[in-house]
């Protein structure tokens, strides 16, 4: 049996560079308590490795809920690749802890044009899930913004054409999709103007396992799963190939998936290190191969 990996998986830059910074950090300790705040990437094993390094995690709702008391001065507190909310960065600085922004580019990006849109005088549309923590992050430096969780709601709207809108999505939403929307959009809509924020890397991601999800027999998505990246590659592999399964670790993966077959898949969300991708290869080559 062959095992093909999507062209594109695992680590995305942002992510890269969040993981990579909190390992300096714990490198660099002098002496200073370190804090990532809720998870840093959304994958298990990367966190296990962090704590294993002393970089304790402390929640956002506990920052809230005791206004940062845990917080003392000078320490050090990482915030994720996915960003946090402006109450959150408030708290933060008002506890004068030092602060390490690992927010990655587009997430900075989407924040900045929402901001100077509102100022513009224009109401914000965002596509996206309000539970997630990136979209509750952008979204808290505006006003009233509107979210949509998809484009079928986004067609429910009730658009005012007398007002002008600002329309951003979730990074990490499917590009065609977001293709889909901009066409409606500029179709019945000129009086909003769309910004695009999604992720190049979620993008490539897609597109690979578009591709890779027609090449093989099964297809293993490997990735947490709270990770919205790796859900939306499991979606995507499931449409094309009804036989795609997502797992954490190598434990999760059933012999009777891989029978028979010729040629196994596998591709990773962006917050997968490829010790994991590594770990189910070996796995596969050893229960099967
Ligand atoms: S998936 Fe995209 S938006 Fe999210 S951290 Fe990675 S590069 Fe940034």
């Amino acid at each position: 049996m062959e095992i093909i990996r999507a062209d594109k998986m695992g680590f995305c830059f942002g992510v890269k560079e969040a993981v990579e910074l909190a390992h300096e950090l714990a490198r660099d300790n002098s002496g200073k308590r370190i804090y990532m705040l809720g998870m840093l990437v959304h994958n298990e094993q990367v966190i296990e490795v962090l704590k294993k390094l002393k970089i304790k995690i402390i929640t956002e709702k506990e920052v809230l809920e005791t206004d940062g008391e845990t917080l003392k001065k000078n320490d050090i507190v990482v915030i994720r690749a996915h960003g946090t909310t402006k109450q959150l960065y408030d708290i933060l600085e008002k506890k004068e802890v030092t602060i390490y922004d690992a927010a990655c580019i587009f997430v900075k990006k989407a924040r900045k044009l929402l901001v100077e849109k509102q100022r513009e005088g224009k109401d914000i549309i965002f596509i996206g899930d309000k539970d997630h923590p990136e979209v509750k992050g952008i979204i808290s430096f505006g006003k009233d913004v509107q979210v949509f969780l998809n484009f079928d709601e986004l067609k429910k709207a009730n658009i005012d054409s007398s007002k002008r809108y600002f329309l951003l999505a979730q990074t990490t939403l499917n590009k065609n999709i977001f293709e889909d929307i901009e066409k409606y959009v500029s179709l019945n809509y000129p009086n909003i103007e769309i910004g695009n924020t999604i992720c190049g890397a979620t993008y490539e991601r897609q597109k690979a396992v578009e591709k890779l999800a027609l090449e093989v027999d099964v297809v293993l998505v490997v990735g947490g799963k709270n990770s919205s990246n790796t859900k939306k590659l499991f979606n995507i592999a499931r449409e094309i190939n009804p036989r795609s399964y997502l797992i954490q670790t190598k434990n999760e993966i059933e012999l009777s998936w891989l029978k028979g077959i010729k040629k196994v898949g596998i591709t990773a969300g962006a917050s997968t290190p490829e010790e994991s991708i590594i770990e189910i290869e070996n796995s596969i080559r050893e229960e099967v191969l």
